[in-house]
């Protein structure tokens, strides 16, 4: 069954997904060369925990970490651990909070130090791709529509969306229905309504989709060793549009995508090469 939120119940997924944003945003900056991933996780745990929430994915079927630490060809749920982070690496911060008794859940990738021209673009196409798929978020979409969106800016540019793994609804439980896939046709699936909430959350390959789940039973991995990327917010659909919960700042953002999910005009992906010609390439 798909919930919808009432306004009460949106303030307070709201105020769980500050907390989320900005233990987020300190996070990125504390990433550099020489720090474990270890020091990460256990910093995240301060920062939710300082603000009264608890750090959601701890203990979720066992998981150790209080956040996932994935690295390179990582693409999700990597255990913190003695793992140091290495100039150039590319890292993605899962991060999730339940305050209150609701939840939010939130994921960036960041560089440690210079990124690769390689690792940048696919940085930048999956940031932009989850711009895409949140404007996709509107009364009377197709939950499928947004997965279409994905997929299809994201094969213009020759990379592929994960298919093993699927964004979802949330609220008083951290994966709630529906599954939202990065792929398939528009106008299937579930119609959005106002006060659903979803955890949209592109993961994108620089080769091939298909995955590989390490022996520790919890890190998914690209199957040809190729990088990986990963963005999310928790968005709710509104009477017109939709509302970004994992924002760091308090003012909500109704229906504006912020500036980071925007590919810059003519920037690095057009600079690097058009959409077509990667397709082919
Ligand atoms: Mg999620």
């Amino acid at each position: 069954m798909i919930t919808c939120k009432s306004a009460r119940e949106l303030e307070k997924m709201r105020r769980s997904g500050r907390v989320t944003a900005r233990a987020l945003e300190k996070l990125v900056d504390m990433v550099r060369p020489g720090v474990s991933t270890l020091d990460v996780s256990a910093c995240a745990d301060e920062l939710i925990r300082k603000e009264g929430g608890t750090p959601a994915f701890l203990g979720y079927h066992g998981f150790a970490g209080a956040i996932c630490t994935s690295v390179n060809d990582q693409i999700v749920h990597g255990i913190p651990g003695s793992r140091v982070l290495r100039e150039g690496d590319l890292f993605k911060i899962d991060i999730g909070a339940l305050v209150d008794g609701w939840f939010s859940d939130m994921a960036t990738t960041v560089s440690v130090g210079e990124p690769s021209a390689q690792a940048r673009r696919l940085m930048d196409v999956t940031q932009r791709a989850l711009g895409i798929a949140i404007e996709q978020v509107r009364p009377g979409a197709h939950v499928s529509d947004i997965g279409h969106a994905v997929q299809t800016y994201v094969e213009g540019y020759g990379y592929s969306v994960v298919r093993a793994l699927v964004g979802h609804g949330i609220g008083t439980a951290l994966h709630e229905e529906p599954p939202v896939p990065n792929y398939g046709r528009p106008g299937m699936g579930s119609v959005l309504k106002p006060g659903m909430v979803l955890a949209i959350e592109p993961m994108v390959n620089a080769g091939t989709y298909r995955v590989k789940t390490l022996d520790d039973r919890w890190t998914v991995v690209t199957a040809d060793g190729e990088l990986s990327a990963h963005f999310e917010h928790t968005v709710a659909v509104t009477p017109d549009g939709f509302e970004i919960l994992t924002l760091a700042q308090s003012a909500p953002m109704h229906n504006d995508i912020p500036q980071a999910l925007k590919a810059k005009e003519r920037g690095t992906l057009d600079a690097t090469q058009t959409a077509g010609q990667a397709a082919t390439g």
